[in-house]
């Protein structure tokens, strides 16, 4: 936890910045930070993030 990545951006060569970002599924309300692109504003959003907390809302409404 805490550990910085560095990504360079494939169309541009610029390093990507952090970027909060909201986002709303099942119509619960998230942010989480994301590496977004300065230049051409590409965000970087892995893939297991979004299954890891997808698969934590659907269980969430299980236990109701
Ligand atoms: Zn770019």
């Amino acid at each position: 936890m805490g550990e910085k990545s560095t990504l360079i951006c494939d169309t541009c060569q610029e390093e990507m910045k952090e970027f909060e970002v909201q986002f709303t599924y099942l119509n619960k309300f998230f942010r989480h930070k994301v590496l977004r692109c300065p230049v051409c504003g590409q965000v970087y959003l892995p893939e297991e993030l979004v299954e890891g907390r997808m698969s934590e809302v659907e269980k969430s409404l299980e236990d109701k």
